[in-house]
């Protein structure tokens, strides 16, 4: 994709060449003011729109998309770099949702309270009503572009809101693109609009009055100057932050399963997710022939050209980046790791790395998030110091455990001080419908199609007072 090129725009690199993509101008801050002024017009108009006919014209854009996917997800491998066929999962769950959260505005529901349950207002009745909650701010990493836009994307416009989205600076065509398939489908512009750049021009959403709620995915330390920020206008913020889970492996778990999951789980976005098994608790009776297993599994996974079927991992999301992981594994082995496999980095690509010996005394062990393939081997020989390990961070996004014994399971998720864990799979799961977020400095707040509308909405009580009949027939 080629454009008429600015010389003061912000450049879009495919991290896979280096070659340029595209230049694109971040918004002026004069533009992010007129478009929250249009949003809360635009609001007041959608708000007033029936339920039937915002779910109907969600699912005209759903379909819009669905005929545009291939070219948009060439274009999202392209500015971001993960395999194509992550791309085509990232819009089959784009269609998904705004189908998902179109049904579940048709249904959804509200209470009603006969007030005879309490003395002197026992003729009152109650009914609830949720209302949107005004204008949303968007704000999406570099990472899943297209999954994150539709999670906030989605619910917001179904609750009745107008939303600004910000793609990260790194990552804005794909987003792009859809916007302008969201006006082609017949949602009004203003309920839907998109600013470009970077920490400035989010800054400036979160901080504006005229924003009701920041939907915000992205770093812990980014995470907390956006609640700080918002809360001197005290908006409601959600936030999905970092992560630094564990996938602990107890002492009857199929290694064939761990494996398979594990670099599936470390592998994915290219090392690049929030909810990665980042850290293997391992028992220390199966630590040797795991990471045998690991050696000659994911350390051997194929890197390549995203565009290539046969890639299973990609550049990182630039050089930066990958120049940090490379710091990171340096400095793990500095902290008395020892480097398995791995460790190396040609520009945005970092070889899949595997560190054994990790423990508690290390950062990478604790709360530095690797965003990228490295898996950090610990091992344990109680059920009690796995747990102990696992907990040992600030972060609290996801975790697994893999064993035969569903007590034992049930033992170490119920321990486990995280927003999700699976049992015998990775914790780099989610469900379309499940409540998606974090303990601890990995977030507030849950983003899923059974959650996300009324954490965009607020609650009304109507009260009829004296409506009901006295007592008849007595
Ligand atoms: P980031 O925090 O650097 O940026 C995220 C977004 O915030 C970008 O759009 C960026 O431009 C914007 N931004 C930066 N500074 C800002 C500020 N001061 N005010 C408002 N907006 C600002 O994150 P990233 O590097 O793009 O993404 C990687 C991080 O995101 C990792 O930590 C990862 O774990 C996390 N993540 C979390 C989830 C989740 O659901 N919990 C999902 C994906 C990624």
């Amino acid at each position: 994709m080629t454009e008429t090129l600015n010389t003061t725009a912000r450049r879009i690199v495919n991290p896979t060449s280096g070659a340029l993509v595209s230049e694109l101008p971040d918004s002026d801050l004069s533009e992010v003011d007129e478009a929250l002024k249009r949003a809360v017009a635009g609001q007041r108009r959608w708000a007033q729109v029936p339920r039937h006919e915002r779910a109907r014209l969600m699912r005209v854009y759903a379909e819009l998309v669905r005929e545009h996917q291939d070219e948009i997800a060439v274009l999202l491998s392209t500015e971001q770099g993960k395999p194509v066929a992550q791309s085509e999962a990232e819009l089959g769950l784009h269609y998904r949702l705004f189908d998902g959260f179109a049904s579940r505005l048709l249904v959804q529901e509200e209470r009603a309270f006969f007030l005879d349950n309490q003395p002197v207002i026992d003729r009152d009745l109650q009914i609830t009503r949720h209302e949107p909650l005004g204008v949303i701010a968007g704000i999406v990493p570099f990472n899943f572009p297209i999954e994150l836009y539709s999670h906030k994307v989605a619910p917001a416009i179904a609750a009745g809101n107008s939303i600004i989205v910000k793609p990260s600076e790194e990552t804005p065509l794909a987003t792009r693109r859809l916007v302008e398939l969201v006006h082609e489908a017949g949602i009004p512009e203003d309920v839907v609009q998109i600013v470009y750049g970077g920490a400035e021009v989010g800054r400036r959403l979160v901080e504006s009055p005229l924003v009701a709620a920041v939907s915000f995915t992205g770093s812990t330390e980014v995470g907390i100057s956006v609640a700080q920020n918002g809360a001197k206008t005290l908006k409601r913020t959600l936030l999905e932050l970092g992560g630094n889970d564990a996938m602990i492996v107890l002492d009857d778990a199929n290694l064939d399963d761990v494996v398979e999951n594990a670099v599936f789980g470390r592998t994915w976005s290219n090392g690049q997710c929030c909810c990665a098994n980042k850290r293997i608790v391992v028992h220390e009776s199966l630590r040797d022939e795991l990471t045998a297993r690991l050696l000659d599994t994911f350390a051997t996974s194929r890197m390549g050209d995203p565009l290539d079927p046969a890639t299973a991992l990609g550049p990182l999301i630039n050089t930066k980046a990958a120049a940090k992981v490379e710091e990171q594994i340096k400095f793990s082995v500095g902290q008395g790791a020892t480097l398995a496999a791995g460790g190396g980095r040609d520009n945005c690509f970092v070889e899949p790395t595997v560190l054994t010996g990790v423990d508690l005394s290390m950062d990478i062990a604790r709360d530095m998030e690797v965003f990228g393939p490295v898996l950090a081997m610990m091992s344990f020989s109680t059920t009690d110091q796995a747990v102990e390990m696992a907990n040992a961070t600030k972060y609290g996004l996801s975790g697994s455990v893999f064993t035969q014994d569903m007590k034992k399971a049930m033992e170490v998720g119920t321990r486990l001080e995280t927003g999700q864990v699976v049992v015998n799979g990775t914790g780099l799961y989610r469900s379309d419908v499940m409540g998606f977020g974090g303990y601890k400095s990995s977030g507030v707040g849950r983003e899923g199609l059974a959650y996300s509308i009324e954490e965009f909405m607020q609650l009304k009580t109507l009260t009829f007072a004296g409506i009901m009949p006295g007592v008849v027939g007595a």
